[in-house]
């Protein structure tokens, strides 16, 4: 049985990271290459973290703020962009934050990462049983340490497909279960004539959770960064309310009585007037002859349309898992479990999602990098 210090399974961004860190690996990745998810990330041009400060950073993360904050601290996003840059990939920060690799091509952070520890491909894990103090992978290879970085559920086409899960429940971990997240939202009620139509500041609520920013409807529902952000709040069939602009009547009941309402409503809130006209009553009034009934109405659906969405069928089209191993069995400053010394979970295996952005490369990048910092130290 060949022996290593440590054996990486998974070779995607998480496992590709710790083992361009650490030389002395073994990383083992089921498909023919190496990074199948990150190569898709970011439409392909890899959007690999988020140019904020720390603090700032680590309220992407939901409910998962002080889990990931130890991580985020001691590999911030410019310290991302340092390490990439040490590889020979420079990075631009766009106008929204989101940083890429200047070549816009994600093959360029997949390619810069294979240089580290010993990878081989085409080798799926099967097995994993500790024999005590040594991990034991396939009954073919050993190691000292084991770090678990093969990713959720979603988008299973890459390879992610919930092995991890399973070696870790027979380390005694719980498995928080996985859901759909920064996916569509698909709405019971027809909205295919609204498909295309953006609005830049609507507000989603979901239950407690609130999100505002760019939306965009698309032939079944609702995404853009709002709905995408929020998706992971979907339980089954769920009730929205949208909001697509402020307005009172007083506000619409001002408007020039012979304008036809849907255009003095677009004038009025910016929002775009074919979006107006598919969901006002009244469409073809002028603002004169609205009722008050009518008003109320026009109100309602533009500031707290109710609606019922679902992500089902939605597997292979989300970016992230919300579920997986309970943080809670997991020691946030190295990753390493806490029930089972020696083995580490890193990325999306975890239960950590974040917001879309980059947010979830950083985690997988910042959460390998403690792993590197434990094990330089236990190792040297
Ligand atoms: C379409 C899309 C776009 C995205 N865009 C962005 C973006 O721009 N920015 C961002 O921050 N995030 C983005 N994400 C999310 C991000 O890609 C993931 O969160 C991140 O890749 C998770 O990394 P990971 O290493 O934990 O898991 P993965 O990248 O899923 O890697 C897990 C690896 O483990 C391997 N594996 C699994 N089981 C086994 C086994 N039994 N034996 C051997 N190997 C195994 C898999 O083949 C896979 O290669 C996107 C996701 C998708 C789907």
């Amino acid at each position: 049985m060949k022996h290593y210090p440590v054996i990486i399974i998974g070779g995607g961004a998480s496992g590709l990271f710790l083992s361009s860190l650490l030389k002395d690996s073994l990383l083992l990745e089921k498909n023919h290459e190496c990074g199948k998810k990150l190569l898709v990330t970011g439409g392909g041009a890899c959007n690999i973290t988020h140019n904020e400060a720390p603090r700032d950073l680590v309220c992407h993360y939901y409910e998962k703020k002080n889990f990931v904050s130890t991580a985020l601290y001691s590999l911030s996003p410019e310290a991302i962009q340092n390490y990439f840059l040490s590889l020979n990939v420079e990075t631009y920060i766009r106008e929204d934050g989101k940083v890429f690799p200047n070549t816009n091509d994600a093959h360029t952070v997949r390619d810069a990462l294979l240089n580290g520890g010993k990878i081989l491909t085409d080798y799926t894990v099967n097995s994993v049983r500790k024999d005590k103090d040594i991990f034991v992978v396939n009954e073919q290879y050993s190691s000292n340490n084991l770090v678990i970085a093969t990713g959720g559920t979603v988008f299973p086409q890459t390879g992610s497909t919930g092995d991890g899960y399973r070696f870790l429940k027979e380390f005694g971990h719980t498995i928080v279960p996985p859901r759909n997240a920064l996916c569509e939202i698909k709405l019971n009620e027809d909205t295919s004539f609204l498909e295309g139509i953006s609005v830049d500041n609507a507000t989603l609520k979901i239950g407690k959770n609130t999100s505002t920013g760019p939306l965009l409807f698309t032939r079944k529902g609702l995404s853009g960064p709002v709905a995408l952000n929020l998706s992971r709040f979907i339980d089954g069939e769920t009730e929205l309310v949208l909001k697509l602009c402020d307005i009172t009547a007083e506000e619409i009941k001002s408007q020039n009585g012979k304008l036809k309402c849907s255009n003095a409503l677009h004038q009025l809130t910016g929002v775009p007037q074919r979006l107006i006209e598919g969901v006002i009553p009244a469409r073809d009034k002028n603002v004169a002859s609205l009722t008050k009934e009518d008003i109320r109405v026009i109100i309602e659906r533009l500031t707290a349309w109710h609606l019922k969405g679902n992500t089902h069928g939605q597997s292979k089209l989300a970016m992230v898992t919300c579920g997986g191993v309970s943080t809670k069995e997991v020691d946030s400053k190295s990753m390493e479990s806490k029930l089972c010394p020696g083995l580490f979970i890193v990325g999306e295996c975890l239960d950590v999602d974040g917001e879309t952005g980059g947010y979830n490369l950083s985690f997988a990048f910042a959460s390998s990098y403690l792993v590197y910092k434990k094990l330089k130290t236990d190792l040297s």
